[in-house]
């Protein structure tokens, strides 16, 4: 009696042993098979089916989107070449692909811009921090951060045409802070929302 309760138990025992090592492992593949997990403040990033991840972690509205409309302000394109995101000054900005870094710089309407290319897409990140994080020449990793949203009001940048209400000096065409992301994909304008 003792001995078949003993057994049932060994085999009990063993069942649980290997059912536990067998979720470990499940677990791992999973875990290996998503996605990366970047950690930028606390979110997490998750890769899109087309390999892109969000360039704005915690921001998700789309304030404006690709294509035509109306100028919202005086200097800005009746064709919306890219996404308007809305964040506010100073949120993390991440690269969407991995890609070297051709263009820093104040870009006209775009204001402070960064360009990165992986020789197939080519993206802006626009209307970011003066405060710029990395150089051209530089590769970056996708999810690295690259930029912060910038303010609307810059100072300094020598003829720069674009002014608020008040007549404040804006950075490029812009009624308030937000990044501009546009894509080029061999050198064709498309609309980002398609790769997310
Ligand atoms: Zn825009």
């Amino acid at each position: 009696m003792f001995s078949s309760t003993f057994k049932y138990l060994i085999i009990i025992i063993l069942i649980i042993i290997i059912n536990y090592i067998g979720l470990i492992f499940s677990l791992d593949s999973i875990d290996g098979l998503s996605f990366s997990e970047n950690i930028t403040d606390g979110n997490s990033i998750v890769i899109s089916s087309s390999g892109f991840v969000w360039p704005t972690p915690g921001y998700n509205t789309i304030t404006s989107n690709y294509g035509y409309r109306n100028a919202p302000t005086s200097g800005a394109g009746t064709f919306h070449s890219g996404i308007d995101i809305g964040a506010p000054t100073g949120a993390d900005i991440i690269a969407v692909f991995s890609g070297t870094v051709t263009y820093i710089g104040f870009s006209g309407p775009n204001g402070y811009t960064i360009t990165i290319s992986d020789g197939c897409y080519t993206c802006n990140y626009s209307h970011i921090s003066p405060y710029f994080l990395v150089y051209v020449g530089q590769f970056i990793n996708q999810g690295d951060l690259i930029a912060t949203v910038g303010p609307k009001n810059v100072y300094g940048v020598p003829n720069n045409p674009y002014k608020d209400s008040a007549g404040n000096p804006t950075n490029g065409a812009t009624t308030g802070p937000h990044l501009h992301f546009s894509l080029k994909m061999n050198g064709n304008s498309v609309n980002p929302l398609n790769y997310f």
